[in-house]
């Protein structure tokens, strides 16, 4: 395996290292496509089970392990919806969230008509990232909240304006709201690209911003826009008119809902989105089915036992939180007080639709409420049994662990390219992990040099000799640091050519990698990975390694 000179296995998880080395990695298309979902839509015979188990299982689609998790004590697995089932194109999609901000920003809040000019990069903003609201700067910070990567608009940050505005020990700042942006969701990547624009823009035309706006104020501008964009239909009517164009289909999806159906768990959806939304989203990812194609229809809810929508999370994984359920009617979206789960009719309605009539049981719909209403409806005893997967750190995964105890599975799309790179590059990886270690070697002979000949008692000649091969070893020294840097930036520019791996910053874990390993219990690349996985599976991390201990095994 590979170590780093802190002892850490190099690569954001051990696993993944462990399984480059054992040889059989992506390279292994055989097992790959045994796998894999067959061209009408089925899946070969036994979705998760084959003859090798779990182990021939491709990379890419791994589920990666931090915290022990037992499937046999699940008994409720629930899915959010934006980003972990549905899988959104951000080259259309994000690019519409873009195009609707701009605008917003010119028709409604007076900037410029030439940003209508201006065009999105998608593939410029990564996750994990940071902006800087009041100084127009954004950034990558490794695990201990240190910036390794800093551009003020896009502009890169001297080594030394970044030592000089973030350098400082003494005030290690949290990087969090209000002060700070976290780029946490890919719903994000659209709005951090046109802060950076406007960044840009206000630095060489600095009249032509209104009211000669800051950049935090320029910041809060982007941001009510993009949210602008999300609430008033400018987004989601465009997806629902043609969702194939903004959505990825994925045919192993309700295949999978059925088979942790079919094993005994009962299984729910809770989403921001509102019922009509939900609706058009789910028939397009179950159903294949379109507005302009065979009309909508309520079959999806087969696949679940509850739906919750317009759930406000984070906040409704508070257990203080009071906020109503209301009951959806499927039909016609009306929504019904409960009191206690029980519907019961709006005011002054004499005839009220009674929602659970006519549908199966366990698919029923609400809007709002809290976990604890959720808990209820599932008869859930213990917030241990239940298992939530989720695309956002902070709205589905940090807090229904850290407050609530659910177990957590992060989609991290991204995860990918970055594990197939990973393999790719390994004997880079291999040579940056022995040129740091020649590092630290030369650098001791340089300190043990040194340290003699201040305090060694060395005669001329000695002297004159240890100060020749300090000399040499200082030149070593210098070409080793170029040397790694030049490979180090290299390789990460193959990862992504500004910010890099995106789980790394140097040789260290990035922030959003510390996330991950913090707050989710499981992480993969898609939600469907889950059934290539008995139902019934014991995920376990693999061991932890302190510095002091793996060199003794690595002998
Ligand atoms: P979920 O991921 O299924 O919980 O759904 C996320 C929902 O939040 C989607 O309906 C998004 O359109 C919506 N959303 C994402 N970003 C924003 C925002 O900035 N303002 C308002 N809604 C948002
Ligand atoms: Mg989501």
């Amino acid at each position: 395996m590979l170590q780093m000179s802190d002892g850490r296995m190099e690569g954001s998880n051990q696993l993944a290292a462990s399984y480059i080395m054992d040889g059989a990695g992506i390279d292994d298309k055989t097992s790959q496509f045994r796998h894999d979902v067959r061209s009408d839509g089925g899946l070969d015979q036994g979705i998760w089970s084959s003859s090798e188990g779990a182990s021939k299982i491709d990379m890419r689609k791994q589920i990666f392990c931090n915290r022990s998790l037992n499937m046999k004590n699940i008994v409720a697995v629930g899915f959010d919806m934006d980003y972990t089932l549905a899988q959104y194109m951000p080259e259309t999609f994000e690019s519409l969230a873009y195009n609707g901000t701009i605008k917003k920003l010119v028709y409604d809040l007076g900037y410029p008509p030439e940003l209508l000019d201006w065009s999105f990069d998608w593939k410029y903003m990564v996750r994990g990232l940071v902006l800087d609201k009041k100084r127009g700067n954004i950034l990558k910070m490794d695990r201990h909240k240190y910036v390794k990567v800093a551009y003020h608009g896009f502009s890169v940050m001297s080594k030394e304006d970044k030592i000089t505005t973030y350098g400082n020990t003494l005030l290690r700042e949290a990087f969090d709201e209000p002060d700070y942006a976290l780029i946490d969701t890919l719903f994000s990547l659209a709005e951090a690209y046109l802060f950076a624009q406007l960044v840009d823009f206000k630095d060489s035309n600095p009249g032509k911003v209104p009211n000669n706006a800051d950049y935090s104020r320029m910041y809060k501008d982007v941001r009510a826009a993009v949210d602008l964009c999300h609430r008033d239909g400018t987004l989601k009517q465009m997806v629902a008119k043609d969702p194939k164009k903004y959505i990825n289909e994925d045919p192993s999806i309700v295949p999978m809902f059925k088979m942790l159906r079919d094993s005994g768990r009962a299984t729910f959806l809770v989403t921001n989105s509102l019922w009509d939304y939900t609706n058009v989203v789910m028939n397009f990812l179950c159903c294949g089915r379109t507005l302009d194609g065979s009309p909508c229809n309520h079959d999806w809810l087969e696949n679940f036992d509850v739906v919750i929508t317009g759930s406000s999370k984070p906040s409704f994984f508070h257990e203080d939180n009071r906020a109503n359920l209301f009951e959806v009617e499927p039909e016609s979206g009306m929504l019904l007080n409960t009191d206690n789960g029980t519907p019961y009719p709006q005011m002054g309605n004499t005839s009220p639709i009674l929602p659970s009539k006519g549908l199966k049981k366990g698919c029923r719909v609400f809007q709002g409420g809290s976990v604890g209403h959720l808990h209820k409806l599932l008869s859930i005893e213990s917030s241990s049994q239940v298992l939530y997967v989720g695309d956002h750190i902070y709205g589905d995964i940090l807090r229904s662990k850290k407050v609530l105890g659910w177990r957590t599975m992060l989609v991290v799309p991204e995860l990918e390219r970055e594990v197939e790179l990973l393999w790719e590059y390994r004997d880079t990886r291999k040579e940056l992990r022995l040129l740091r270690k020649e590092r630290d070697l030369i650098e001791d002979k340089i300190h043990h040099l040194q340290w003699s000949l201040k305090f060694g008692g060395v005669n001329p000649e000695e002297k004159l000799k240890f100060s020749s091969k300090l000399k040499e070893l200082e030149s070593q020294r210098e070409e080793v640091r170029l040397h790694h840097q030049q490979t180090q930036r290299n390789c990460h520019q193959k990862f992504h050519k500004v910010w890099g791996q995106l789980m790394k910053t140097g040789y260290q874990n990035s922030r959003f990698a510390h996330q991950v390993e913090r707050f989710a219990c499981l992480y993969t690349s898609q939600v469907t990975n889950l059934s290539l996985y008995s139902p019934d599976k014991y995920y376990r991390p693999s061991e932890d390694f302190m510095p002091h201990e793996f060199d003794i095994l690595a002998i």
